[in-house]
């Protein structure tokens, strides 16, 4: 059968529970088979990341390495240039050829989806899950859909198509976000219990290098 392959790209600078527990909702809610976990190389809409690739990737690993469905895909830290997540897709699709990919973003990220190099393709490879995020409401230009695409709350949605498919999902909120943990420990407060242990031991490790 046909696998439905999540894909979670982000910065991770660090990662943390605000992407973990989502992503395992997400799962679990829309029966994915697994999430690819895809840290970006060079984030087009942002400043570099504070923490280099292979940290990053470290970090990634160690997150997810107690759930077997979880994987880390490093192919935009392999490739050259700006990480267009089009190009992903595209690079994911040859080789996956039969799975059906869904695209998991939180509301900020999908908010921004304009902005995203040629995003009205993105959505002819692929579904996209929305994850609600604590104070982000969903912006008006998602109701200005392209006219193939569905809007859904229902993950049954996901099955009836192959791509092009907008599911919104309630998941656990945390109001947790990577800039917050960096201003922590920038200013030296504790980061504990907000990203597992063993990546805090890491990133505290990383950031006094
Ligand atoms: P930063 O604060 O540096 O912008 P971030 O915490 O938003 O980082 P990213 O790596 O940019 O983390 O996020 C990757 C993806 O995970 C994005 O789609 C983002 O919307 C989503 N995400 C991050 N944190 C949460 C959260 N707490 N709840 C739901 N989705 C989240």
């Amino acid at each position: 059968m046909n696998k439905l392959i999540g894909i979670l790209g982000g910065t991770f600078d660090p990662i943390h529970y605000g992407h973990l527990r989502p992503a395992l909702d997400i799962m679990q809610q829309a029966g994915l088979d697994e999430v690819r976990f895809i840290p970006n190389r060079k984030p087009p809409h942002r400043d570099a990341p504070r923490l280099n690739d292979q940290q990053r990737a470290e970090l990634v690993q160690l997150a997810i390495s107690d759930t077997p469905a979880f994987v880390l895909d490093r192919r935009e830290l392999q490739r050259n240039g700006p990480s267009y997540m089009v190009d992903t897709l595209q690079s994911l699709k040859d080789d996956f050829p039969d799975d059906t990919l869904c695209l998991i973003m939180g509301m900020d990220a999908f908010n921004s989806l304009p902005q995203w190099h040629r995003w009205q393709s993105i959505l002819g490879l692929c579904h996209i899950i929305v994850m609600t995020r604590p104070g982000v409401e969903i912006a008006h230009f998602a109701l200005q859909k392209p006219v193939s695409t569905v809007v859904s709350d229902q993950p049954q949605s996901l099955l009836q198509r192959t791509f092009g498919q907008i599911l919104l999902q309630s998941v656990t909120p945390l109001d947790i976000s990577a800039s917050q943990i960096r201003g922590y420990l920038s200013s030296g407060q504790s980061t504990q219990y907000l990203l597992p242990e063993t990546v805090r031991d890491k990133l505290e490790q990383a950031y006094a290098e």
